[in-house]
């Protein structure tokens, strides 16, 4: 497998115009795979795993913001990174999730192949999964590289997302608290 993708990378080096041999680039390909891999590693990681047995009951129904979740991804379409931060809130129905899962779980998403849309759905579609509660949300801020670097480069724009189940969609007043909690 390895040895597949170290002669795909020297071939992409040689494609491009490069010498593969010289001396800088030699163990690029090794180094390559190395990385990639390490960066597509959600693949070989469940939900389940992650989380294991700190779900816990507790009859708490306030609003839990965890914000500021740093992450790096690669957008499906050209393998490049995006990255940003995602904000994402609970409402717990007798069940929480010890606080250090929730950025696990999103950067187990984010380490494999993503758009940015999808990412955000599949942190609160698998918090929904978990802990059932009255209402999960995530909003995710990201730079992408491939706008960034190429075609219009718009080096300053942000892609923002929202993914919003049960009384974050259902009530304007959750939803905004939520926003603005994020923003803030
Ligand atoms: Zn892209």
């Amino acid at each position: 497998m390895s040895e597949n993708l170290e002669k795909l990378c020297k071939t992409l080096l040689t494609e491009i115009g490069e010498n593969p041999e010289r001396e800088g680039l030699v163990r690029t390909p090794t180094r390559y795979i190395k990385a990639i891999k390490e960066l597509t590693a959600g693949y070989d990681q469940t939900v389940e795993e992650i989380v294991g047995t700190a779900i816990f009951e507790e009859d708490i129904s306030e609003m839990v913001l965890v914000k500021n979740i740093e992450f790096y991804s690669l957008c499906e379409h050209h393998i490049l990174p995006f990255f940003g931060k995602a904000h994402v809130a609970y409402i717990p129905n007798g069940k929480i999730i010890g606080l250090s899962k929730i950025p696990r779980i999103v950067k187990m998403f984010a380490r494999r192949l993503q758009v940015q849309e999808r990412l955000t759905e599949d942190i609160t579609k698998s918090l929904n999964e978990l802990l059932q509660p009255h209402g999960v949300a995530c909003m995710i801020e990201a730079s992408h590289m491939c706008t960034m670097m190429r075609g219009i480069q718009a080096q300053n724009s942000k892609m923002v997302t929202n993914s919003m189940k049960g009384q974050f969609l259902k009530s304007p007043m959750t939803r905004d608290e939520f926003l603005s909690l994020a923003n803030g």
